[in-house]
């Protein structure tokens, strides 16, 4: 069979000859087996409008089922492809726009034409939107002491092992796993939660899709704040993250 070439990162490179065929095999065994085990992937995409549309579109079946599937003329490949998509992008082509020294010289429609390389379907598997505002100086300059990484990775850790208990058995190693039976079990909401879920749904014109995507991120912010119920702060924090406005300028 005519097998794709993935290096060990998972990233496509360019055919190579049959003599090199068993090596290939190998790599994309090693990268499966990697992938299926761990699932712990980064992929990384700066200055994301930049990417050809067909490139970005394609994501949208491994971002959705954690398989990437390769159609040759030999036959089809399925490969675990599970990863976590980390996106950045400037809010215009010159990347001034909305700052306050008025240095952005793109037009309206030079600002619709960039951002429309983001489809809908595209952002709406992208759990958390953050609009990263320009530092001021002052702020640039104040001496207050940020948290350490340790100290953030102290939270996560405590986050992931109520996580682990939780999917004891399961094979499922955290939230964003959850299958919509467990997001159902794991993620009730009480009423004051459901009529908030209710209004979002309605006010940001939610789909069916981000409505489970949503109930998983509220179940971590509940799991990083060790609570055993999600409550009505970490549904609002989890909502304010779906901010398709990111891309209105
Ligand atoms: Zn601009």
């Amino acid at each position: 069979m005519n097998l794709p070439q993935v290096n060990p990162r998972g990233y496509p490179t360019r055919q190579m000859g049959y003599a090199h065929r068993r090596r290939r095999t190998a790599t994309n065994k090693r990268f499966s087996e990697n992938s299926r085990s761990r699932g712990l992937g980064v992929l990384f995409l700066d200055e994301l409008p930049e990417f050809h549309r067909d490139v970005l579109e394609a994501l949208r079946q491994p971002l959705e089922d954690g398989i990437v599937t390769v159609a040759r003329a030999g036959g089809t490949l399925r490969l675990p492809a599970q990863f976590q998509l980390v996106c950045a992008m400037n809010p215009c082509k010159c990347g001034w726009r909305g700052h306050p020294s008025g240095k952005c010289t793109c037009s309206d429609k030079e600002v619709e034409k960039y951002v429309q390389k983001i489809s809908g379907p595209l952002l709406d598997r992208i759990d958390l939107h953050v609009n990263v505002p320009s530092v001021e100086y002052e702020a640039m300059r104040r001496k207050s002491k940020p948290e350490s990484s340790a100290q953030v990775k102290e939270r996560v850790d405590a986050a992931r092992a109520i996580q682990s208990r939780r999917f004891e058995g399961t094979g499922i190693p955290c939230n964003a796993q959850m299958t919509p039976p467990m997001v159902g079990r794991f993620c009730e909401l009480d009423s004051r939660c459901d009529a908030l879920m209710k209004s979002a749904f309605e006010r940001m014109g939610l789909t069916a899709r981000s409505h489970d995507r949503v109930l998983r991120v509220a179940r971590t912010i509940a799991d990083l704040d060790g609570a055993e119920h999600i409550g009505v702060e970490h549904l609002s924090e989890a909502i304010q993250y779906r901010n398709t406005d990111i891309l209105k300028g």
